[in-house]
Parts: C-alpha cells; structure tokens; sequence
C-alpha cells in the first residue's frame, strides 16, 4: 500500500515510512491511497473469527509488503490479547467495551499495534524518540505498549490540569524509557507543541522524533479491527437483522476515521454518530457546513476535550470532501456535561450498567436519535468508568472499584517535568541528553 497526503497525491510512500514519519511535511495526514473492499465470504464468517483472525485479514493490504504475512499474524497475536464484548445495555442498544485492555481504554489497540511496528521497523543505531500529546488515555496506552522497548524513548505531553488523576498516574510513574511534561495549556497546545517539534529540522536531528498520536497510520488503522469484530458479534446475537447504527464518542476523530474506513471496505454500518461533549466542532459543521475549531473546553469527559479535531481530515478525503454526503452516513450529537451526569445516574438506576463519561454521551446520542435513524445502535465504551472515579463517585454516591489493571498505579512516585506553554522551552528541553525517565 502507498500512502500520500491528504494536502495532495504528491508525495507517495510505504507503510514502514508512514509510520516512522508520523506526519507528512506539508501539515496533512498520510492516508491510503485505494481502500480495498473486503470480499462477501469475510463478512458471512465474522460472526466465528477471532479479533486477530479478523486484524490479519483487514489490515495486510495496508501494510504489505513492509510487514510479511506472518510478521502481520505474530503482531496481531500480540496485540489483541484481551476480550471485546459486544454487551446489551437495554433492547436494542448494545456497549462495546474497549476497555479490558492493559491501560483500560480503546487507546491500547493503536498503542500496542504502533509499537511493535516501530520496533520492527526501527534501525538499531537510531534510537527514536517518541513524542506524544494526551489527553489522558493516549499517553498511557502508548506509555505501556513501549515501556521496556529497547532504542526507543517516549515523551507524553498533558495538560498539567486536563486529565484525571488516575490518567496521569499511569504515564507518570513508569520511569524506564517514559518521561511525562505537564504543560501549562490545554491538549490542543500540547497537540500544537508535537506538531512544531516535527516542523523542527534541528530537533528532528537530534531526536529521530516519530509520533504516536492518532495521525499516526500504525495506530489509526487497526481500530478498524474492532468495528468488524462489533458487527459479527451483533450478528451473532441478531442474524436477521440487516440495519446497525454505531455510535463513536469523539475527540480527535481518529476512532470515527477508522470506523467510516472499516465502511468503505464493506462494513454494512448503516449510521454512525460523531457523539462529542461541548466541544462540538464536528455536530456543528454537520449542522450548519461551517467548521470552525475553537479554544477546547473542559468537561467530564476530558478524554475528548479537543477544539481542533486532528483526524477530521481523513473523514473529508473519505466522503471526497463533500459534505452532503458526509451527511448521509454520519449524524451530529453532542451532550453537557449536566446531560452526561444524568445518563450515568439513569442508566445505573434502570439497568445496573455503569457507563463512563464518555461512553454515555454514546448511549444517550443512540436514545435521542434511534427512533429517527429507525435501527438498532451499538456504542463504543471507549474507557472504564474506573478511571474517572473522582468525577463519577459524587454522580452515583457510591464508591467505584478500581480493575486490578488500575490498583497496580496507586501509590507510586510520580515524575514530571513542567513546562510553560512555549515551544523553545520544549526545544530547549528535547535538546538536552535525557536521562532515565526525565527524558
Ligand atoms: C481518546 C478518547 C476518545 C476520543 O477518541 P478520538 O479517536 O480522539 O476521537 C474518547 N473516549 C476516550 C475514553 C478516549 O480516551
């Protein structure tokens, strides 16, 4: 597979240099250049196969020849490890819970299946530093999928106040080859910090920067995995029926991508919603064709506190930046955070299910457009509702216990650098030789 820039058909490149490059130089992103369609067989059998039955199937055409058939297979044996249940929350709404991973949120796919590309693909003398900007589960899922990797270090940029503490634990106290800077701004500066280092020839010298943010294709493309995965396990439940809404709580619009690309190749997902907290850019385009990023807002679901959608690029090269029928496929929601509390709170109380702040704002979008669309809906549980103890417990007046894959972060000794929201000190910072754990 070639990939060029969603800036223009120019540049033509492999996997292996999409994914060491990250970003292409001209501020695009690397996207394929044919979306191959998956034949009728593949999708008659999803409801037997495996996830990474399923991953080695949907991903070789985008990887070839850069991965062999059997580097691809041992990859995906690696990487998905751990259970994604299709769970019925009510009659006709379903909960894909992405969150059984390492780091409990949907972030461990693209983190684990980037990581042991870069180790595939990186040389042995050319140690390569990893820079990533989080908004609380980026930073852990990439922090635990390369913890220990040999020539490769990783720096996770946060916004000293945006994530919950439980978040910052998990890529704050690792130590090894992780270091974390609190940046005095929001996630968009942070995203903005990352994308000036790339543009940075001398750092770039210096460093061997590669991305691991969602622009990265290594992490971009193996969400489409699970999206194939939720519709055999819907099948399975539900082999008569032909029409299935998917419902995609949204930040960078990254998971959104993968979903609508998994559609281009066949997928038969007849609606999806970009559900998004008050941070609406995309609900707000669907609505009025204006796209107009804005300073981020923060809320409860601060996963997706996001004012300036890096992967909406993508979602208009799919649709051939029409936005007409962009519209026909994808439906706007968004939802306060007063609406988010009160779903968590409801949806506890009627049925038992304990939904995240993020997930609910894909619950409560399937409740409110449902009867429109006309089908039933299936929505992501992007993380586990664990990981927002301090915000959830006040909702529901009860305590929420941590997975074991949690209590294994409490108690452990943070170490951050700070920093002002200013690339020099950045620079300044990446420049200097780094040390275990404080870059
Ligand atoms: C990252 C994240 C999102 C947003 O995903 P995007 O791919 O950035 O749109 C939603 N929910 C949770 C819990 C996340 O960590």
């Amino acid at each position: 597979m070639k990939y060029h820039s969603t800036n223009g058909p120019a540049l033509q490149i492999g996997f292996k240099e999409a994914v060491l490059k990250g970003l292409p130089h001209d501020k695009g992103l690397f996207f394929p250049k044919e979306i191959p369609t998956l034949p009728a067989d593949f999708f008659a059998q999803l409801p037997t196969l495996t996830l990474p039955q399923i991953a080695v199937e949907v991903l070789q055409p985008f990887v070839t020849p850069d991965l062999t058939p059997e580097a691809l297979k041992t990859i995906c044996e690696e990487v998905f490890t751990f259970p994604i249940p299709l769970v019925e929350v009510e009659q006709g709404i379903y909960a894909l819970e992405l969150f059984h991973g390492p780091t409990c949120a949907f972030k461990d796919v693209g983190a684990r299946f980037m990581s042991r590309c870069l180790q595939a693909f990186a040389e042995p003398d050319q140690p390569v530093t990893v820079l990533v900007a989080t908004s609380g589960d980026t930073g852990s899922a990439v922090a635990n999928g390369f913890l220990g990797l040999e020539n490769i270090d990783v720096v996770v940029l946060y916004p000293q106040n945006g994530v919950s503490p439980i978040q910052e634990m998990q890529f704050t106290t690792l130590g090894q080859n992780i270091s974390a800077v609190a940046v005095e701004g929001s996630f968009d500066d942070c995203q903005a910090l990352v994308k000036q280092a790339f543009a940075d020839e001398e750092l770039n010298q210096k460093r061997n920067l590669s991305s691991a943010n969602s622009i990265n294709v290594a992490r971009w493309l193996p969400q489409m995995v699970y999206y194939f995965h939720a519709w055999g396990q819907w099948k399975k439940q539900n082999p008569a029926a032909e029409q299935v809404t998917i419902s995609v709580p949204s930040g960078n619009f990254g998971n959104l991508a993968a979903g609508l690309l998994a559609r281009h190749m066949g997928l038969p997902v007849t609606y999806f919603v970009a559900a998004t907290n008050q941070n609406k850019i995309v609900p707000h385009y669907l609505e009025t064709g204006e796209y107009a990023p804005a300073p981020s807002v923060c809320t409860i679901a601060n996963a997706m506190d996001v004012g300036n959608p890096n992967n909406f690029p993508r979602i208009q090269e799919l649709f051939g930046q029409d936005l007409e029928a962009l519209k026909a496929v994808v439906k706007g929601f968004w939802a306060d955070d007063e609406e988010i509390k009160g779903t968590i709170r409801l949806v506890h109380q009627a049925t038992g299910y304990l939904l995240d702040p993020h997930g609910a704002i894909g619950y409560l979008s399937l409740r409110q457009l449902l009867p429109e669309l006309n089908t039933p809906g299936i929505f992501l549980e992007t993380a586990h509702p664990a990981k927002f103890k301090e915000s959830m417990e006040p909702v529901l007046n009860q305590e929420i216990a941590l997975p074991q894959q949690l209590q294994a972060f409490t108690g452990k000794q943070k170490q951050v650098t700070d920093m002002p929201n200013d690339f020099a000190g950045l620079k300044l910072l990446l420049m200097q030789e780094h040390k275990e754990g404080t870059l």
